[in-house]
């Protein structure tokens, strides 16, 4: 057997294309507006929000670039993000990650407001999302779900298993997976038979940071495999967390890297920004 490939190059198109469509409807109103916020010369961060840039435009998102240098203070990042909070022509705030060691992460996040938090990091969402209510969620989880919706593979009564723990991608993924009435399992680097409860899950998401870690032995006949990892190898070339040459001969589907889960990431953040613009319009804000 040979897996179905999940595009997610196809299905991030198909909701950039929504977006674009719905934006195009609304001329009247004030387009969304989203800020990207870089401390320092990371160049995959600069690539990151190159692209995100790119798709704002793609869609008609409204965006903004400010680039703090690398030894930028935290009251410097947290003014600026002070006064976007205060702007209403931006509707979200991304400040990319990871940021320099002099500046505390979490008093940052917390600074973006949380009607702007279209990354869903602020505590208020997170605590949002775990009680099932509306708010930011995290972009790649909720790329994940769009994924396997974008596919008709039924969560309710599957069993998920999640592999990594991390607050961007493994806990919100298992919320969301949970409210959709899977029944969650989450493992981590100390979970024991790792490879026997990966090969019960009917959806197996992969999040650990390790290439080809998930081997075709971890994996129940059938299943649906979502690899969220994006590992640079020694060459040069990507590997995701799932050995596909393997894998795919027992999933029944599976997400390919690149190509997968990566392009859902961005669109979900467009989404997330007209969401904002939204719930802004009708709060009058
Ligand atoms: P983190 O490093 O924050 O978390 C990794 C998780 O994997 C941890 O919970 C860790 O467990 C677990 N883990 C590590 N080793 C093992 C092991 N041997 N067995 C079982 N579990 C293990 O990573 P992220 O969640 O941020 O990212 C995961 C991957 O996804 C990375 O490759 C990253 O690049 C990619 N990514 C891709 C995105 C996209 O847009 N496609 C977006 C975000 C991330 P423990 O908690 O015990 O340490």
């Amino acid at each position: 057997m040979t897996a179905i490939q999940i595009d997610g190059k196809r299905i991030a198109q198909a909701v950039r294309d929504r977006i674009k469509k719905e934006i195009e409807a609304e001329r009247s109103t004030r387009p969304p507006g989203l800020a990207a916020v870089l401390v320092g010369e990371n160049p995959a961060s600069k690539i990151y929000v190159r692209n995100k840039r790119r798709m704002c435009e793609e869609v008609g998102i409204y965006s903004e670039e400010y680039t703090l240098p690398e030894d930028a203070s935290e009251s410097q990042v947290l003014e600026l993000v002070g006064r976007l909070n205060a702007d209403p022509k931006i509707h979200g705030i991304l400040v990319q990650l990871p940021l320099p060691k002099q500046i505390n992460t979490r008093r940052i996040l917390d600074a973006v407001s949380p009607d702007k938090d279209v990354d869903g990091f602020h505590y208020t969402n997170v605590g949002k999302l775990v009680a099932n209510q509306d708010g930011f969620v995290p972009c790649t989880p909720l790329g994940i779900i769009e994924l396997l919706s974008a596919s008709g593979i039924a969560i309710q009564g599957a069993h998920a298993v999640i592999v990594g723990r991390s607050d961007i991608v493994g806990k919100p993924a298992a919320c969301l997976l949970l409210h959709r009435h899977a029944t969650v399992t989450i493992c981590h680097s100390k979970t024991r038979n790792l490879a026997e409860i990966c090969s019960q899950a009917d959806i197996l998401v992969a999040a650990i940071g390790r290439p080809r870690f998930i081997t075709e032995n971890m994996v129940k006949a059938g299943a649906t495999v979502i690899d969220v990892g994006i590992n640079r190898l020694p060459d040069g070339k990507l590997a995701g967390d799932v050995d596909f040459e393997s894998v795919k001969n027992r999933a029944g589907a599976i997400t390919p890297v690149p190509g997968g889960v990566g392009p859902m990431t961005i669109a979900m953040l467009l989404s997330n920004t007209l969401q904002s613009a939204k719930w802004s319009e009708q709060q009058g804000r």
